[in-house]
């Protein structure tokens, strides 16, 4: 496993700082794996100002499309012939299809109809494992009709707005696509490259190198290894698990959803404590034939660079040249989430 990092400098002269020049390092890191790069550029504040969620959260105002009677209202159905009942419902969840679909079958799952703001430290364990559970039987529904897009079943969650999220109301975005997103196409066709070129699959090697180095490494819950990554997408690292033995979305177990959702929770906790509310999470699967792949997921915290601004933390060089900054160390970062996934030990 090579963890390969470009070192930079900068040298220039700060009037607060006198005359004597200042060096400012930052790195170019490589992704093993499919060697897209992402520059860490260690500027990243002691803590966020969290604002008012109360007063953010009434801001949205006071209709809700999610909310109660009306998500049973104005929320479209499936077609019969897909899910004969219109929308899925078990509890207070629910899952109907997205009005503005990302493909062919593209869903919105609710945790719950009565859950209009949930904080990100309020997010149980059992809360997501149950909703992610939901979405499976939606995926096994979807494979069942024996439907062309039951390749890949992807669940995706934007909380609160600097994620890109719309709503406040929180949802999950729910996919079952033959299309694989661009970067989980990428990880697809490097990890057969590396299969070919090493015997082994990819993460199993990455779990092996990260648990024996440890400074990235955060722990192990059940079968879900959980890590910062060495080359993170997100500004403020991000939060990577990989459960052994698992190829693709439907061959979770009840208890690796579980598991999946303890790490999310102290994830959650931990970035609560730098000031941070909002993320990213996505699910990166393959199909259960492929030898090739281990089942993993991303949680990465999204900021605003200036919250009154409403400036969000991509700028051109992720927008136009799809390259990430992060603004710590990984290991760094590592470091401030440890006590959260030790405490649970
Ligand atoms: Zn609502």
């Amino acid at each position: 496993m090579k963890f390969e990092a470009i070192p930079k400098e900068t040298i220039m002269t700060v009037p607060q700082k006198g005359r004597e020049p200042q060096r400012v390092e930052s790195e170019i890191r490589v992704d093993p794996l499919t060697r897209r790069t992402s520059r860490i550029c260690h500027f990243m504040p002691p803590a966020w100002k969290k604002p008012d969620l109360d007063a953010l959260v009434a801001k949205a105002g006071d209709w809700c499309p999610f909310c109660g009677d009306n998500a049973h209202q104005v929320t479209p159905c499936f077609p019969a012939d897909l899910i004969s009942e219109g929308r899925m419902r078990k509890g207070n969840m629910m899952i109907f299809p997205n009005l503005a679909p990302y493909d062919s079958v593209s869903a919105v799952a609710l945790f719950g109809t009565h859950l209009h703001f949930i904080p990100m430290t309020d997010f149980t364990p059992s809360l997501i494992a149950e909703t992610f559970a939901f979405c499976c039987e939606f995926f096994q529904r979807i494979t069942a009709a024996n439907h062309p897009e039951a390749v890949y079943h992807l669940i995706n969650w934007n909380h609160m707005p600097p994620s890109g999220s719309s709503v406040i109301h929180p949802h999950l975005q729910v996919f079952s696509t033959s299309t694989a997103p661009l970067l989980m196409r990428q990880e697809l066709d490097a990890a057969k490259v590396y299969f070919a070129q090493h015997g082994s699959v990819y993460w199993d090697d990455l779990v092996a190198a990260e648990q024996a180095d440890g400074r990235r490494y955060l722990g192990k819950i059940g079968r879900s290894h959980w890590m910062t990554a060495f080359a993170p997408l997100g500004t403020a690292g991000d939060v990577m698990a990989v459960v052994e033995n698992v190829r693709a979305t439907l061959e979770l177990t009840p208890a690796d959803l579980a598991d999946i959702a303890a790490g999310l929770a102290c994830a959650m906790a931990a970035y609560d404590k730098m000031g941070l509310y909002s993320f990213n999470m996505g699910f990166f699967t393959s199909t259960a034939d492929d030898e090739t792949f281990r089942f993993h997921l991303l949680f990465s915290p999204r900021v605003y660079f200036n919250a009154v601004l409403g400036t969000p933390d991509t700028g051109a060089l992720r927008n136009l040249y799809n390259e990430s900054i992060s603004i710590a160390f990984p290991e760094k970062i590592s470091a401030m989430l440890k006590p959260d996934f030790n405490a649970r030990k």
